[in-house]
């Protein structure tokens, strides 16, 4: 199919989980058609706005994404944990042509809708902890992010906020100096906006700390460099995304949790990345134990659709005045349809209860492959929220060449597969939860048997 304007045409293809969930290889990935539009990418669009799989889809469905020359892969990253719910799940799709049909925009802070205010309710119903709640919506992760901490300062007069290693909170100017890797994130981008502390995290693979241990080492910076009375904000990914799927060890989280009670610092949940089910709960501070008093998502939200919110404790979203928060498109109406398709998606299909035994799966994967192959350092994860980290077995310093060997040659067996980490080293797994065992085990076999010809 072709829809075009006078001067536009575009290939779009039928999708949806009626697509066959197949990994199919026609060409070389890429293909000659996905290969002319790379070209006409790279003339107009910047370099800075990379890619990692060299196809231009034309279609997705469920598990797998369609290119433009026919090639059919099998993907194992939903878009950065975005499809959770599978790619044009039907309920989504639904829910968006008929919202597009009724109306596609008034602006909230012009003329409210019910499905915004549905969607809040959602929020606040299903997000950690019992006590009152309020939810504003905006459209990306870091936006989300940067309203967390306008709340938080306002709610506390306080102006510090406290990020973590290894943390990546987005690429706006305050989320910039919120997330720690400088190389592709910041380098050359600053100046920075001010008061951003950096903590040291609890990364139990390589720091061999315990909770307590970690906790303590990172609650004495915060006293002894910053004061704990001029702390607004603590913010955290219960378990990092982008700076390779770190899970802090066993109390790491309460402890900090419980030094931001004490302290009257808002304790703030960002869970663009580990939100919706991805990890086996609907959002991670559940496996942790902790009631953060804001939390911060977005990505798996709405299944695709430009959506993020800010949901936490009333008392403090009612910090912000009238007018002090907004934005012209934040929850608009189509997202917000999605959203609420989405959210019953998960609720209605347990796919919470799906995404911790695709994650055994993977995990058991690469635990066995581990025992005969000293490269693996390590594989960790909750839920369909895996990484496997790869290291130089002589040394243990990260091997990031062989992580990117590794991916490369997966993709190009027709397998989407994402890195990450701070030192580029680690492979994550975020598949869509719509995604069978069957075509999960063939895109591991793919990825196994790279590593072993790597
Ligand atoms: N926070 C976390 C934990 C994320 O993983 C991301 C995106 N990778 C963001 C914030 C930023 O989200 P967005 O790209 O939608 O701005």
């Amino acid at each position: 199919m072709t829809a075009s304007t006078d001067h536009i045409a575009v290939d779009i293809l039928p999708g949806g989980p009626a697509l066959p969930q197949e990994r199919r290889l026609v060409t070389a990935i890429p293909g000659p058609r996905s290969q002319e539009l790379l070209e006409r990418k790279a003339a107009a669009v910047p370099v800075g706005i990379g890619h990692t799989v060299p196809i231009h889809a034309v279609a997705a469905g469920g598990g797998v994404v369609v290119d433009a020359d026919g090639n059919s892969l099998i993907d194992l990253g939903s878009g950065i944990a975005v499809t959770t719910v599978g790619n044009s799940h039907p309920k989504v799709v639904e829910a968006v042509q008929r919202q597009v049909a009724s109306f596609t925009h008034t602006c909230f802070m012009v003329s409210p809708y019910e499905s915004y205010v549905a969607v809040a309710e959602a929020l606040n119903r299903l997000t950690p902890g019992d006590h009152e709640k309020k939810s504003a919506l905006f459209n990306s992760g870091a936006e989300a992010v940067e309203n967390a901490i306008k709340i938080a300062r306002k709610h506390t007069g306080r102006q510090a906020v406290v990020a973590f290693d290894h943390g990546y909170h987005g690429r706006t100017n305050l989320t910039m100096a919120l997330t720690a890797k400088t190389m592709p994130y910041k380098h050359g981008f600053g100046p920075f906006a001010p008061e951003v502390y950096r903590a040291p995290l609890s990364y139990p693979f390589r720091d061999g700390l315990s909770g307590a241990e970690a906790a303590k080492r990172a609650i004495t910076m915060i006293e002894k460099q910053i004061g704990g009375d001029q702390v607004a904000a603590i913010i955290i990914e219960p378990i990092q995304g982008e700076g390779g799927f770190i899970v802090p060890a066993d109390g790491f989280l309460p402890a900090l949790v419980e030094w931001c009670r004490a302290n009257g610092v808002v304790f703030i949940a960002d869970e663009v990345q580990t939100g919706f089910g991805r990890t086996g709960r609907m959002f991670a501070s559940e496996h942790f134990g902790i009631v953060p008093d804001l939390i911060t998502t977005a990505k798996g939200i709405a299944a695709g659709l430009p959506l993020a919110a800010v949901t936490g404790r009333a008392e403090i979203m009612d910090a912000a005045h009238p007018g002090g928060l907004g934005g012209t498109y934040g929850g608009n109406p189509i997202a917000c349809a999605a959203a609420l398709a989405a959210i019953d998606a998960y609720e209605t299909e347990d796919l919470p209860a799906r995404a911790t035994a695709m994650g055994s799966v993977i995990v058991d994967r690469f635990t066995e492959a581990q025992r005969g192959d000293a490269r693996i350092g390590d594989v960790r994860g909750l839920g369909a929220m895996v990484a496997v980290e790869f290291v130089d077995p002589a040394t243990g310093e990260p091997d990031a060449a062989l992580t990117s060997a590794v991916a490369k040659a997966a993709i190009a067996q027709g397998v989407i597969v994402l890195t990450c980490g701070t030192f580029g080293n680690v492979i994550r797994f975020l598949p869509p939860l719509a995604l069978g065992d069957e075509l999960l085990n063939e895109a591991l076999d793919i990825v196994t048997a790279a590593l072993a010809a790597a």
